[in-house]
């Protein structure tokens, strides 16, 4: 199947007792049995719900994945997926990371005698430094959060090959409508659903993707144990907004293209970071490695203070200032108090992120409309 069929019915089929073209909310928390451990497959919710299942082999299916498992956040995937570590182990990932991966890497598991090196792998030889033989993770995230460089997944996967370590994409920025990293060589990809999978900024889940079947058994028994598991409303809502997602996607990457040339053309604008501009530095791969250049884009003002790109901020009318981003709806935040605040300003700093950076997710309205919002928000300042 495409992809745009795929979104629409991978894994859903009518519902058997009724023939509901649409999954059944299961909300329940147990299941009968008709003798002890006997039973149609289902136990307890935290262990099996029919309305996850679906969602989770319509999210394998979408990356070309064996198995699927969703979880309460994307933050609840990450740590699910961290807990395979043990003592001393090393994990090297992209300095250029969401907040909260960054914040659970240092602040939770550090603790537990993790080690995490950060470090920029536009150039990904300069990862082979760093392995020893306690390295177990190499954690990527391309395009980077906010400052949207681009990581070639295929070179970093023969690294991970090499050297027999696992490969984690956070996939939730690209969204397999533009790539799909296992088919690149990561062993694992991550997502945060709550934000263009779901796509509709009322859901907030995490889910875990991936082909090797060992791996795949120990998140199975983590996701049982440790319970970090969605609601099924929530996988209702997920299975909802996926059957839109190549639609909304297109949508997203063509406004962004238009905002991304408006910005870099206005007197005001310093720099636009956005991965379709041949003169972004990691353009080709973006080309090679992208079905599309995405719905993200940063960009910097001349006058580089903080306090003016904030009035540009508050100036927006249809850019609504909120954290998150991947929403149908237009957003606008200021990363170095938002997203990443709780990224110690010289450590963003020497990944290049200024603290006059603004970054937009560009929904699906109709662009002539955020173009004048941009322009009138520019204009007052
Ligand atoms: C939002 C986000 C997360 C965390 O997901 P939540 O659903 O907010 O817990 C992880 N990675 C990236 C790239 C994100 O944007």
């Amino acid at each position: 199947m495409k992809f745009g069929t795929k979104t629409i019915h991978a894994g859903v089929e009518p519902d058997p007792t009724t023939g509901a073209i649409m999954t059944p909310i299961f909300q329940t928390s147990t299941y009968v049995q008709a003798s002890p451990g006997k039973h149609k497959g289902y136990e307890y919710a935290r262990t099996q719900n029919p309305t996850r299942d679906v969602l989770q082999a319509a999210l394998a299916s979408l990356e070309n994945a064996r198995y699927g498992f969703c979880f309460s956040t994307g933050m609840g995937a990450i740590d699910t997926l961290l807990k395979v570590l043990k003592p001393g182990d090393e994990v090297i990932a992209t300095n250029d990371l969401y907040g909260g991966t960054y914040r659970i890497f240092t602040k939770v598991y550090e603790k537990f005698g993790i080690k995490f090196h950060f470090i920029n792998m536009e150039n990904p030889e300069i990862i082979q430094d760093l392995v020893n033989e306690n390295t177990r993770m190499i954690w990527v995230e391309t395009p980077t959060n906010p400052l949207l460089n681009i990581i070639d997944i295929k070179k970093v996967g023969k690294i991970a090959k090499k050297y027999n370590i696992t490969l984690v994409v956070d996939n939730t920025f690209a969204t397999p409508y533009n790539q799909t990293p296992l088919d690149l060589g990561a062993t694992v990809v991550v997502h945060s659903v709550t934000k263009y999978l779901s796509g509709h900024s009322d859901v907030v889940m995490g889910a875990i993707v991936l082909n090797d079947e060992n791996l795949a058994n120990q998140i199975r028994f983590l996701q049982n144990s440790c319970g970090a598991t969605p609601g099924p409303q929530d996988c209702f809502l997920a299975l909802r907004g996926l059957k839109t997602l190549h639609i909304r996607m297109k949508a997203h990457a063509k406004n962004a293209k238009k905002v991304a040339k408006f910005l870099k053309k206005h007197p005001k604008v310093e720099r636009v970071y956005y991965p379709g501009f041949a003169s972004h530095p990691n353009h080709e791969v973006a080309a090679k490695q992208m079905a599309t250049y995405g719905g993200m884009i940063s960009f910097t003002l001349k006058d580089d203070s903080v306090a003016t790109a904030i009035r540009v901020m508050e100036n927006l009318q249809i850019f609504a200032l909120a954290e998150s981003l991947g929403g149908v709806e237009s957003l606008v935040g200021h990363p170095a108090t938002m997203t990443h605040a709780s990224i110690p300003k010289e450590e963003r700093e020497k990944a290049g992120l200024k603290d006059s950076l603004i970054r937009l997710s560009v929904g699906i309205e109709d662009v002539t409309d955020l173009i004048a919002d941009l322009e009138q928000a520019l204009a007052a300042v």
